[in-house]
């Protein structure tokens, strides 16, 4: 069927809105009429063709309502809410131990741009188009989905708050909750206060941490930091930064959460820690960067690379909700709507860092 979706080809500074063509969906598969979508910075260091083939339909903060199911489909029906969430094969020994972030096919289902037999969902009048980016592709007015990539929900929550549940807040609070195990009393600095961050801190404060530090080199981030439960907030460009946060405890945090790219960032994140610390990290270095190993070995400290917030979303997600029902997990603050027609300004404004989680509006309910 005809659908409309936001195309990324080589060279163009953002994606496009054009009419493509999708198939129904395969066997495993649905079709979700997308509500809304969230972008993620993933989408952004996407867009020019980093890790997935051109041209492509990128998304992966989709939430809709499901329009049809293909064969052998059995955990949902048409008309159901979902949230997308990331694509897992459902068989390798990480999925069956509930960490699907860590699936052994997750590199060629996130980023191949096809199905894993090559096939892709999409084409035009030139050829196929690249899709199931995350499974989803959900810049789009309809995406085609494995069942395993959707996360049913309540029909009473608005599909506009909830798609960014999908990727940036269920990497921050999982990381919190479900990697980092942050437990009442322990103490954390978050290194990063975007989306990832204050959902990291929103998480923090939900189990009980007692000093929960956000750093970040913006003012008004680390206001809505302290709003959402941080209990310090440093500037980033503070001299001796890690000095600096270890002084809060007198001690350094147990755990470390550095959202950012930054080299020295990943540095501060190691020497800020106490003693059997934890310095939890969603993106590698840019550049050049080496861990100190000594202080690592004297102060039995870890390193510890955290995917999608090791979380298994169908069972964190509902638990999210759940926290937000009860105003405890207020991820709607993150949120700045948008029209799908403007997804070039939403990408715009998320590279410069003047809104925290763009989130456009594809269709009404
Ligand atoms: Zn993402
Ligand atoms: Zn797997």
């Amino acid at each position: 069927m005809r659908i409309t979706a936001a195309v990324s080809w080589p060279g163009l500074p953002e994606p496009r809105l054009e009419q493509l063509e999708q198939e129904e969906p395969r066997a495993g598969e649905m079709r979700v009429r997308i509500v809304a979508v969230g972008i993620c910075h993933t989408d952004l260091h996407e867009h020019p063709g980093r890790h997935s083939p051109q041209p492509i339909v990128l998304g992966h903060e989709g939430a809709g309502v499901v329009e049809a199911v293909g064969a052998g489909v059995r955990g949902f029906a048409v008309g159901d809410h979902v949230i997308l969430s990331g694509s897992s094969c459902g068989t390798c020994p990480s999925c069956l131990a509930g960490r699907p972030t860590y699936c052994d096919l997750a590199m060629p289902l996130s980023f191949g741009g096809k199905r894993l037999d090559g096939s892709t969902a999409l084409s035009c009048d030139d050829g196929a188009i690249h899709s199931h980016f995350f499974g989803q592709s959900s810049f789009a007015t309809h995406a085609i989905v494995p069942e395993r990539t959707a996360v049913k929900v309540d029909k009473d929550v608005p599909l506009e708050l909830l798609a960014p549940l999908g990727c940036g807040v269920i990497t921050g609070a999982g990381a919190v909750i479900e990697a980092l195990k942050v437990k009442a009393g322990d103490s954390i600095v978050v290194l990063g206060v975007g989306g990832v961050g204050l959902s990291a801190v929103m998480a923090a404060r939900l189990v009980g941490a007692k000093h929960i530090v956000a750093v970040d080199l913006n003012r008004a981030r680390l206001d809505l930091a302290l709003e959402l439960g941080a209990t310090e907030a440093i500037a980033a460009d503070t001299p001796d930064l890690a000095q600096a946060i270890r002084a809060v405890t007198g001690r350094g945090v147990t755990f470390s959460f550095n959202t950012t790219t930054v080299p020295a960032v990943h540095t501060v994140a190691l020497e800020c820690l106490a003693m059997n610390g934890t310095a939890g990290f969603v993106a590698a270095p840019r550049g050049e960067w080496a861990p100190a190993m000594f202080p690592m070995l004297a102060g039995g400290r870890q390193l510890r690379g955290i995917l999608g917030g090791d979380a298994n979303p169908r069972t964190f997600l509902p638990m999210l909700i759940a926290y937000w029902r009860q105003g405890r997990f207020p991820f709607d603050r993150l949120i700045t709507p948008y029209t799908f027609d403007e997804i070039g300004r939403a990408f715009r404004d998320c590279e410069a860092g003047t809104v925290i989680k763009p989130v456009l509006k594809v269709s009404d309910l």
